[in-house]
């Protein structure tokens, strides 16, 4: 539910779940993170632009993965890059999500079967939250990605926070309990 379907009571008050409104604000000020590895990122750039005006969504770029919470992997992911994009990951604060943008970040690409110098996908480096397809996505693909995970964020409990999900996903209840 959003917080937008919550009645107004009288004096402009309105009642909601705590969860309800952390989601909303959250999904209403994601920062991606401004880096981009080849060809597709000339087309995230493009959706920065005030053509596409990703602002109206309240998403904003930012310099630095400490101000972020949202990395979009736009290009193709060589080995020697893969280690710099965990680090960067892991110094973006929690909650944190990732956009898979075009083919050779979501399985390797044009270079899926002969790339000897490419990661068949980012998401054996780093837990992805969204693919877009496309060698490259237009703009529309990478805004439409963005919606996705707003809807994602909306579903979110704090009963099992993403980073508890995520824990829980990768680990036998042997290695919890260990
Ligand atoms: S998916 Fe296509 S456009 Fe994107 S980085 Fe790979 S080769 Fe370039």
């Amino acid at each position: 539910m959003s917080l937008l379907d919550h009645k107004f009571g009288q004096g402009g008050i309105v009642v909601s779940q705590l969860e309800d409104v952390l989601n909303w604000a959250r999904l209403s000020s994601l920062f991606p993170m401004s880096f981009g590895l080849a060809c597709c990122a000339i087309e995230m750039m493009q959706t920065f632009t005030s053509g596409y005006d990703l602002d109206r969504f309240g998403i904003i770029p930012r310099p630095s993965p400490r101000q972020s919470d949202v990395m979009i992997v736009a290009g193709t992911v060589t080995f020697k890059m893969a280690d710099r994009i965990r680090r960067l990951y892991e110094q973006m604060p929690e909650p944190r999500y990732v956009i898979s943008m075009g083919s050779c970040s979501n399985c390797g690409g044009p270079y899926w079967e002969h790339g000897y110098h490419v990661v068949k996908g980012v998401d054996r480096i780093v837990p992805v939250d969204i693919y877009v397809p496309g060698c490259p996505p237009r703009p529309e693909a990478l805004i439409g990605g963005f919606l996705k995970l707003q809807e994602k964020i909306r579903r979110e409990t704090l009963v099992a926070p993403k980073a508890v999900e995520r824990f829980l996903a990768n680990h036998t209840a042997e290695q919890i309990q260990s």
